[in-house]
């Protein structure tokens, strides 16, 4: 009895991942016709100051609809986009079309907002970066103030040379950097001294055990100390609750993104919000 069991187990095991990797070899493929089929959109989720309750950025997330399956998310395709390098052309498209999308924001009205950008290691290894990013910017009339890069800390960690040259020219543009993520790599406190970041954004999965979770806490609160004592920004990413939202703030962080304020939402429903200018705690 116990063989059979076994046995079917493993059959409905391999068909499974059979079919995994049949999902996983239509997506890379599909993925090369993802841009031109126009299947891409950027969300944006708003970034709000805890104290006043005010938008004062956005971060945007790519969303792939795939005309059979639907949202992918982009923790499955990034990967694939990676691995065929096809993150290239992606990832230029994302930032022109954030960009024009600023831009419009700007013109109506909203001086400081801030955009945030995901930027993957794979970018930081083409030499011609910086140039297509001037490009873009020169293109979308981009104030390159204020837009944010987010990097992992992995993608500092394991190229630092070639990272570090990039982000000082970055800087010199005045385009700020955040480390993504933060906790879950290994970034020293001298690096992050010597890449001048401008902010911290706080791994969700720390923020998703505070208050219980003693460990949480205490790493929370020794990162937003390190932040203030380097003069850093800091964001908590994922808050959900109340009480994740009060713990922070009275830890001293400055800024949150979460569900518990929004989702990332297309574009248009973005401009109303920010039209709004507040985003209130959704409770
Ligand atoms: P990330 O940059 O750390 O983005 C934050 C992720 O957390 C987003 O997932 C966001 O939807 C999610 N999130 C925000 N608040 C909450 C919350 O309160 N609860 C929960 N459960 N989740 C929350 P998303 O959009 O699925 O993106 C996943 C990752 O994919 C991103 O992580 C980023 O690493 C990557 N990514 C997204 N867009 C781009 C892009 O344009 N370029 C690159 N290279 N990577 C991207
Ligand atoms: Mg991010
Ligand atoms: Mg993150
Ligand atoms: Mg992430």
């Amino acid at each position: 009895q116990a063989k059979e069991d076994g046995k079917n187990q493993y059959k409905i095991y391999t068909a499974s991942m059979e079919q995994m990797a049949m999902k996983t070899f239509t997506l890379r493929n599909d993925l090369r016709k993802a841009l031109q089929n126009e299947e891409f959109s950027i969300h944006y989720q708003p970034r709000i100051d805890v104290n006043s309750n005010d938008i004062i950025g956005a971060e945007a997330l790519l969303r792939w609809k795939h005309p059979e399956f639907g949202f992918i998310s982009p923790t499955e395709f990034i990967p694939l986009a990676e691995e065929t390098g096809l993150i290239i052309p992606i990832s230029n498209w994302v930032l022109e079309e954030v960009c024009n999308h600023h831009r419009q924001w700007i013109q109506s009205g909203m001086n400081k907002i801030k955009v945030s950008v995901n930027f993957s290691a794979l970018q930081f290894l083409q030499k011609d970066l910086l140039q297509t990013i001037i490009n873009i910017f020169t293109r979308t009339k981009m104030d390159p103030n204020l837009i944010e890069i987010e990097i992992t800390e992995s993608v500092v960690m394991e190229h630092k040379d070639t990272v570090l040259a990039t982000i000082e020219k970055m800087k010199a543009m005045g385009i700020q950097i955040a480390i993504d993520d933060f906790g879950t790599g290994y970034s020293s406190i001298s690096y992050l001294k010597k890449f001048k970041i401008d902010t911290l954004k706080i791994d969700r999965s720390f923020i998703k055990a505070i208050p219980s979770d003693v460990d949480s806490v205490e790493l929370t609160n020794a990162t937003i100390q390190l932040a203030q004592s380097l003069g850093l920004a800091i964001v908590g990413e994922g808050v959900e609750t109340l009480e994740q939202l009060i713990t922070l703030k009275d830890s001293g962080c400055q800024e949150v993104q979460g569900f518990l304020f929004s989702k990332p939402v297309p574009e248009k429903d973005f401009k109303i919000m920010l039209n709004n200018k507040v985003c209130l705690p959704q409770t």
